[in-house]
């Protein structure tokens, strides 16, 4: 029994005690930045985190391995020499990169030799996170011109044209897809306004022969609209900067002089559309007019995009409501009508454009299925986004985060805990998120904001944004993800996502979601005699009839939905691995370190936790025990003087008397110890065993693994009657070391889903370190 007072007096002392180990840690000031790894740091706090990272910032270096992610810190300059050929050169011929400085080289470097090691899953998928101005751009562009790089054929092949060509041209995608998909915001001068997913596709030899790029969500309103300063997709300035690269990049993909000319023209028709303003007639009963100075900029769009000028004229003022199957009525628009429809117009070329872009560069980039076997994917992401108005474009986006979210929790760290649990380790469960709640919030059947989204832009009325709060209200209030604000007096939702909560306003959403554009504009850009402009909507239904002339309604939300579900299928069949790129501050200045602001965005990610939960994963750092060491001492002594790199030398080193069982077996009884054996123990690390006997068995059979296994397990006398285990499995291949029921200890050879899992304990520092000490039980 024991009095609430004493279980408080008692969480005051551990909170006492953690806050004089978080003092004390951060006492060794001059030692915060090298820590390469935040799994080492203790205690793991956000704060001894971010004490960490902020004395690296300090110290210029800018990667961090967070257990099985890496962290990647925005320096906002130039950092010389931190991504030249050396430096890959250097990442690429290590033996073993992971001991290497942390490095985004690094991440692509294990993704390449999985590749090349052909791990099953062998297909990898690097996923950049972070919010806009973080640097997943710039992580992404590193990334391919490290693959372009390494996975380069050789000299002796740079000869063949073909070869050569194909890497540039699929860095070449980039100035383009930039220059049409990125604008200035306020938030990042070169922000991508749309996601996208590099599938990088590796013949047998490992060499890059193709790519194909997928884009989600093009953030097309920009083209008619910006937010105040920021600025219109990149391209529409480029007449002064930066043409010469995008012209030089589109020649490389073969955009010829021909098809430049009419993407220029469509461009420069945009512009002049985005000029024209119209004012309300005189006769109400009337089309609306043009301001005096847009007569001349209807003219010039018209002549650009080569449609007749009146019949621009008259389907951005006047609407054509059909009446039976012949005859037609005309009804002028309201003047603010005639903006959408001119907003429209240009969104709606624009989008399209940018698809024949990207489309013409996967028919330039993408290799011939029969020449690629496997692929490592690049998924460069827009972050989480909260505005203060937040709408259609914000939910799908922040959607996409909470998959996105969800599989990084599956992945790492639900698997991780389960694992453990499987195998009976003791093991105190580091509290994640779950965000299914959210996610059935927003894409449940038949009752998601989605779907119920979906259901109202079928019904072919004008959208009601009260009534459909009402309805949102009377289905989706028991889900504890999604709320109200009572005082607030614009419709509105407010949904808890894992990275914090998000209002939308439901004004203008389903109109979003329909995305309506009016069937005569699809008409006149048919008509049009620019080849391009025309074959952009040649194969266009312009009312969106299905074939048997019911109304075919594809929603925006439907399809993002299904291109990010046929993307997480991607996902879930490759291996991921994850980096996080963190903005130090707000005002993307250089070396500037904002605490708040990061911790923010550490949070946003789950960082702390899966810190904590790969911290726990560590293998063996020290741990006491006696007999079992004494019995490996014996064996090791008979193993001391074998090569382990040669199997055939391994073979002769090997106690004869172990060798048929090995052979036979793949495991062998250590020894018949009569005393019970006490091995402390901790998730991956070699864990509880009281039985007479330990047996070493192995996932992975065979001779030479064997002699690793004993090779790894090195006994010191640590301290007085007590042993200290160390294993140095990452050197010889063994992921982990578990406890087995009823006392056998398991070395597993296969992969560990946790990278960094399988690092050599710090040979420096005496002892336990890292949070594996709190996993500990006291002797
Ligand atoms: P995001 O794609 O996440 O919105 P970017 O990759 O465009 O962000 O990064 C924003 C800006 O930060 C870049 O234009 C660049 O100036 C700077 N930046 C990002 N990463 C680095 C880096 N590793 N070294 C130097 N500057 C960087």
């Amino acid at each position: 029994w024991s009095s609430p007072l004493s279980g408080l007096a008692h969480r005051k002392s551990l909170n006492d005690s953690l806050e004089g180990e978080v003092k004390a840690f951060l006492l060794d000031e001059g030692q915060l930045h090298t820590y390469d790894d935040l799994t080492k740091v203790n205690p793991v706090t956000p704060t001894t985190v971010l004490k960490c990272l902020q004395a690296r910032y300090r110290a210029k270096v800018f990667y961090t391995h967070a257990g099985c992610t890496l962290v990647a810190l925005n320096p906002f300059q130039p950092v010389p020499d931190l991504y030249s050929l050396d430096v890959m050169k250097e990442y690429h011929c290590a033996p073993q990169p992971q001991e290497s400085k942390p490095h985004i080289f690094i991440v692509a470097e294990e993704a390449y030799r999985n590749v090349q090691g052909q791990v099953e899953p062998v297909n990898q998928s690097l996923v950049v996170s972070g919010e806009s101005g973080a640097g997943k751009t710039w992580t992404s562009r590193c990334l391919m011109k490290y693959y372009a790089t390494v996975a380069a054929s050789s000299s002796l092949m740079k000869s063949q044209d073909t070869v050569e060509r194909i890497e540039k041209r699929v860095l070449d995608s980039n100035p383009i897809m930039e220059a049409f998909g990125n604008a200035c915001t306020l938030r990042n001068s070169n922000s991508s306004r749309f996601g996208k997913y590099i599938q990088l596709q590796l013949n047998r030899s490992q060499l890059l022969v193709g790519a194909s790029v997928q884009t989600y969500l093009l953030e097309k309103t920009r083209v008619a609209g910006q937010p105040v300063n920021e600025r219109n997709f990149h391209i529409f300035y480029q007449a002064k900067d930066c043409f010469d690269e995008t012209v030089e990049a589109m020649v490389h993909l073969g955009i010829n002089a021909e098809k430049q000319g009419h993407i220029f023209r469509i461009l420069a028709g945009l512009l002049q559309l985005g000029n024209v303003i119209f004012c309300s007639a005189m006769d109400e009963s009337q089309p609306c007019d043009l301001e005096e100075k847009s007569k001349d900029f209807m003219h010039r769009c018209a002549s650009l995009l080569c449609v007749p000028v009146e019949e621009l004229q008259t389907c951005l003022r006047v609407r054509t409501l059909r009446a039976g199957k012949q005859s037609a009525l005309f009804k002028p628009c309201s003047l603010a009508d005639c903006s959408v429809r001119r907003d429209c117009l240009a969104k709606v070329i624009y989008a399209q454009l940018f698809e024949w872009l990207v489309t013409f560069i996967n028919d330039s980039i993408c290799a011939d299925n029969s020449t690629w076997c496997n692929f490592i994917g690049l998924l460069d992401v827009y972050g989480f986004e909260c505005f203060q108005f937040n709408n259609l474009e914000q939910l799908c986006i922040n959607y996409a985060n909470e998959k996105l979210q969800q599989h990084f929790v599956a992945h790492y760290l639900k698997a991780q805990q389960e694992e453990y649990v499987s195998e009976g380790l003791e093991w105190s469960f580091v509290k994640y998120q779950d965000n299914q709640g959210c996610l059935d919030l927003i894409e449940g059947i038949p009752t998601g904001v989605f779907s119920l989204l979906n259901e109202e832009c079928l019904l072919n009325r004008a959208s009601d944004a009260k009534q459909f709060r009402v309805r949102l209200e009377k289905e989706l209030s028991d889900n504890g993800s999604m709320s109200w604000d009572k005082f607030s007096k614009q419709p509105h939702f407010t949904v808890a996502h894992y990275a914090g909560k998000v209002s939308y306003q439901i004004e203008g959403m389903m109109e979003k979601n329909k995305d309506p554009v009016p069937p005569e504009l699809i008409h006149l850009l048919q008509k049009s005699e620019n080849p391009l402009l025309h074959q952009l909507f040649a194969d266009r239904d312009p009312v969106g009839q299905g074939t048997r002339g019911l109304r075919q309604v594809v929603t925006v939300v439907s399809k993002f939905k299904n291109s990010l579900e046929n993307l997480m299928k991607i996902l879930h069949s490759t291996t991921p691995h994850y980096t996080r790129c963190i903005k130090p501050n707000t005002d993307c200045r250089p070396l500037t370190f904002k605490k708040e602001e990061v911790i923010m965005q550490l949070e946003a990610c789950g960082i702390v936790e899966t810190i904590h939960i790969s911290a726990a994963g560590f293998p063996i750092r020290s741990c006491d025990c006696t007999d079992f060491v004494l019995v490996l001492q014996a064996l090791m002594d008979s193993l001391a003087e074998a090569e382990l790199d040669d199997a055939e030398d391994l073979q002769e080193a090997m106690p004869t008397e172990l060798d048929p069982i090995l052979r036979a077996r793949g495991s062998v009884q250590l020894s018949s110890i009569q005393e019970p054996v006490m091995v402390r123990g901790w998730p991956m690390g070699l864990a509880l065993a009281s039985a007479p006997t330990i047996t070493v068995s192995m996932t992975a059979t065979g001779f030479q693994k064997m002699m690793s296994v004993m090779a790894c397990l090195n006994g010191h006398c640590f301290r007085s009657g007590d042993y200290k285990v160390e294993t140095n499995q990452f050197k010889q291949g063994v992921a982990s070391i578990r406890a087995q029921p009823r006392g056998s200890i398991k070395l597993h050879y296969q992969r560990s889903p946790l990278l960094y899992a399988d690092l050599h304990p710090d040979h420096k520092r005496d002892g336990v370190t890292g949070l594996n000490q709190i996993l500990l039980e006291s002797t």
